[in-house]
């Protein structure tokens, strides 16, 4: 049986098109949109249903425009290569039958590969089977859907300090609902609407606090190091997030830091951040498949 791709949509170039503001100010007039250009929106962000030997998902229509913590289905290791589970070793035979995980595409028994688990990042609709080693990371991961997802859909206020700017700006930085944009949105008076496209964030650093006095700040750059903003004592009140723009050389650089109000908001902003830091793993582990 063919490895477990069937269907899956011929890729268009990386980015190809669509307009990323990134650094500068949209135009008046752009922001609104029009007719044609929220057509051409829908269109990008159009999915369709599909049947693969590994079961039913639903992809977008245009890979690039897919979702940038995505991940490809894995080949399957092919039927001739694995007379034997690869967990526990007993020897497929027509009672015992051989399965596939559907995230490492590995080859296995039915005790060692039995459970099903949603698997957003792969696009499946309904839990799929997978072994042993992968069920736990799946779970992991549907934990960030379920819950962090939403978190940064939904969004949240931060004082916004762009490379250039003097003083920061108060605005709502929020996920766009295809996950591939970060929106900003200032209050009206200020700086308007910004968008940061996800796939293009080279590099993102917390700004943490819980550390000892002096040095209440310090800068945690992924992927490279293990966060204090998890688990730890410290939790994260800011984010400096590089970018590239089209068109234009070099980073971009902004930084979000939590606002000191007390009416709920800050603790609003810092479980967005600590969901924005989660949904960056997710983002350069999708990059280094
Ligand atoms: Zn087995
Ligand atoms: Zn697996």
């Amino acid at each position: 049986m063919l490895a477990g791709r069937g269907g899956a949509p011929v890729g268009l170039g990386p980015g190809s098109g669509r307009r990323a503001a990134g650094g500068g100010r949209r135009a008046a007039g752009e922001r609104s949109g029009g007719v044609m250009s929220s057509e051409v929106a829908a269109r990008r962000d159009a999915k369709k249903l599909v049947r693969s030997p590994s079961g039913l998902r639903m992809v977008p229509e245009h890979r690039a425009y897919g979702s940038p913590f995505g991940l490809e289905e894995p080949p399957w290791v092919p039927d001739k290569e694995c007379p034997r589970c690869m967990q526990c070793d007993t020897k497929f035979d027509f009672l015992t039958r051989k399965h596939h995980c559907r995230r490492c595409g590995k080859c296995f028994c039915d005790k060692c590969c039995g459970q099903k688990v949603a698997l957003r990042r792969m696009c499946f609709v309904d839990p799929v089977r997978q072994c042993a080693g992968c069920a736990p990371v799946s779970r992991r991961e549907a934990d960030f859907y379920d819950r962090q997802l939403k978190l940064l859909l939904s969004g949240a206020t931060f004082l916004v300090t762009f490379e250039n700017s003097e003083k920061p700006d108060t605005m709502v930085c929020r996920l766009s609902s295809n996950q591939r944009f970060l929106l900003l949105d200032g209050d009206g008076d200020g700086d308007g609407h910004r968008e940061v496209e996800v796939a293009r964030i080279a590099a993102v650093q917390m700004l943490t606090e819980g550390l000892p006095p002096g040095d209440t700040l310090s800068h945690t750059s992924l992927p490279a190091s293990r966060p204090a903003a998890e688990g730890g004592n410290a939790r994260a009140i800011g984010m400096t997030l590089q970018y590239t723009t089209p068109g234009a050389e070099g980073l971009t650089q902004l930084t979000l830091t939590a606002g000191e109000d007390a009416d709920g908001s800050r603790r609003q902003a810092t479980a967005w951040l600590a969901a924005m830091h989660k949904a960056a793993k997710l983002l350069y582990e999708s990059r280094d498949q």
